[in-house]
């Protein structure tokens, strides 16, 4: 016998996502479960916030939302769900002033007014950092203006009477009359599965960059939601799609980056200086010269921030690296480079959504960085943080307004005895084989195949070492509910890197943060469209949408693409 639960709306990730999702759920007078991966408030990438992004916080200063949104398009190659960049851009400004009314502060100036500066991503000085208020929380990682966020949200969802079941897993969405009814999840702690019955479900689980390694993202991020999207026959959306970092430390303007010629390379890419690039041109740049036998070391990159100690007014981070680097590694800034290597940053595949942030399964909605769609192939920094509050807080309302039209849903008894078996299957307290094991071949398989820059020789090998993987998994070793989570991640896991491979094989040409060797220009004729994943009878279906090129054109758009020196960024022609 399994324990029931049952709830209006059950919101599943406890990110910036879901605690939007669950404030506007409760203040639309449902009933709200959010069950969560790992500690309430301690896991996801929210709390690694750094740069947020909006237009017209200290006046316009020619910058509008429609600009920002030609940022935000262009720069994901023109595969953004319009209407939905634009929800983006429009509604930021409402959001961040709620986050202010609910406990968080800018970084300001001496002078009080707030903080601004223009990533390298932006055309206009839009970015700003926020910073916790005087009773901030403490957390386990992450940096202050994550835990701003996170600290806002979880006040409003405590003060409103959220139910929260963390250290509590996702198993499988359940589906009766073609409507998502809820969900099998794992309790960790007591190492039993339950059946939560929703009217609603909104899945805001982040990523599933946890294909990769070595990654920026929290451990929690192993494509959970999408793979149980996906299972239920929800489409997912650029699964091929997904970004890196160039470096793995920081680094302050005007450093030089050398191969292993020494040489100074950036500039043969047309980049002058780093600091005035984002991450796609810098990560091609950096990965192209290791993929062509010019690293260090095999795969690194020797970074030489001499020319930055003579400069006034190093950041603050700077120092902290360079007292860091003295006293732990030796190494002396002032005289030697220090090597560095790419880093799997944010996936960009997930959930198509809507409007309303409806999945294309009735009753089942996404939000946050699980759902797909809203940028494109890359993203500009600091829209990503605004993804959670924005549609969030959509995807509350819209969940908790059908759940008010429901009466009851009633659970499918065979499908729960099914995925409790299923999930049973997974593991043995006595197997050899730890779910560790297989996640270290899932990430070497990506990092050799899948890694920045692809080609078709090397993501057929790649798929192919996937399926390799899957079929050889058995039984995998958990003594405890923490390790039988991380054991159904492997499945998911697999799912996620295999769909990543299948779509990158399939996008022959190169598109904001998704590059191929062998198809390095980006082809409007035959690829301005996004892939679609989905399962139907129990095999991959793949299907292709076209944007709906509403407000911004690439046939018209004069500007620069994210390879093109920042210098040269213009405006897109097309919109008015
Ligand atoms: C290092 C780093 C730096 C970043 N810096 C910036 C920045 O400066 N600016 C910016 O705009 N964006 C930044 N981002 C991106 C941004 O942090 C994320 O896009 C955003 O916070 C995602 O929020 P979310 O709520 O969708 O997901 P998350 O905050 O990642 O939350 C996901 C939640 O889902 C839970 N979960 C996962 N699987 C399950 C499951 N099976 N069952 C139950 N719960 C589950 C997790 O435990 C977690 O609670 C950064 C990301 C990283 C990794």
């Amino acid at each position: 016998m399994h324990e029931t639960i049952s709830t209006d709306v059950l919101i599943i990730g406890g990110g910036g996502a879901g605690l939007r999702a669950a404030v506007e759920a409760r203040d639309h007078g449902a009933s709200v479960t959010m069950v969560v991966k790992g500690k309430y408030g301690n896991s996801g990438c929210t709390l690694n916030v750094g740069t947020s992004a909006v237009v017209g916080l200290n006046g316009q200063n020619g910058d509008t939302n429609m600009s920002s949104m030609r940022d935000l398009v262009s720069f994901g190659g023109f595969l953004a769900d319009q209407k939905l960049a634009k929800i983006l851009v429009d509604e930021t400004m409402d959001r961040v002033q709620e986050l202010i009314e609910w406990g968080a502060d800018f970084q300001r100036e001496d002078d009080g007014s707030i903080a601004l500066y223009r990533s390298a991503a932006h055309t206009h000085v839009r970015n700003f950092t926020l910073k916790p208020g005087e009773n901030g929380r403490q957390y386990t990682y992450g940096a202050p203006p994550g835990w701003a966020m996170m600290d806002a949200l979880m006040d409003q969802a405590e003060s409103r009477g959220v139910t929260v079941m963390d250290d509590t897993v996702l198993i499988d969405l359940l589906k009766n009359d073609g409507r998502v009814v809820g969900a099998t999840v794992l309790d960790c702690r007591r190492s039993a599965i339950l059946v939560v019955e929703a009217k609603t479900t909104i899945l805001a689980t982040g990523t599933y960059s946890h294909i990769f390694g070595p990654t920026t993202v929290s451990p929690f991020e192993t494509g959970d939601g999408h793979a149980a999207a996906y299972r239920v026959g929800a489409d997912l959306t650029g699964m091929e799609a997904s970004q890196f970092v160039a470096t793995s430390v920081g680094f302050p303007p005007g450093t030089r980056f050398l191969n292993s010629e020494n040489e100074d390379f950036l500039p043969k890419y047309g980049i002058d200086d780093p600091r005035n690039f984002a991450k796609e041109p810098l990560t091609y740049a950096v990965w192209k010269e290791i993929k062509e036998g010019r690293g260090f070391k095999g795969d690194k990159v020797m970074l030489d921030m001499s020319a930055a100690f003579e400069r006034k007014n190093m950041p603050w981070w700077f120092m902290d690296l360079v007292k860091e680097q003295t006293e732990k590694r030796g190494i002396d800034l002032r005289h030697e480079p220090i090597a560095s290597e790419p880093r799997a940053h944010t996936a960009i595949g997930g959930v198509a959504i809507n409007e309303k942030c409806e999945s294309t399964v009735p009753g089942l909605y996404a939000a946050g960085a699980v759902a797909g769609g809203v940028y494109g192939h890359a993203r500009p920094e600091g829209y990503t943080s605004m993804i959670t509050v924005v549609f969030g807080k959509r995807a509350g309302r819209y969940a908790a307004e059908e759940a008010k039209g429901i009466a009851d849903v009633s659970i499918d008894s065979a499908q729960v005895r099914a995925s409790i078996a299923a999930a049973t299957d997974t593991i043995d307290n006595s197997a050899s084989v730890k779910p560790s094991d297989i996640k270290r071949k899932i990430k070497a398989t990506t990092r050799r195949y899948a890694w920045v820059i692809k080609d078709e020789e090397g993501l057929s090998n790649g798929l192919s070492r996937i399926r390799q993987i899957r079929a050889e998994t058995g039984k995998l070793r958990a003594r405890g509910g923490y390790d039988w989570a991380r054991a159904l991640e492997v499945h998911n896991l697999l799912l996620s890197a295999e769909l990543h491979f299948i779509g990158s094989l399939e996008r022959k040409e190169s598109r904001g943060a998704f590059f191929r060797d062998d198809y390095p220009d980006t082809d409007n004729v035959n690829w301005l469209k996004n892939i679609l994943f989905r399962q139907v009878d129990g095999e991959l279906a793949l299907g292709y949408e076209a944007p709906d090129l509403l407000y911004c054109d690439p046939a018209t758009y004069e500007g620069r693409l994210q390879y093109q020196p920042i210098a040269n960024y213009g405006t897109c022609a097309a919109a008015t």
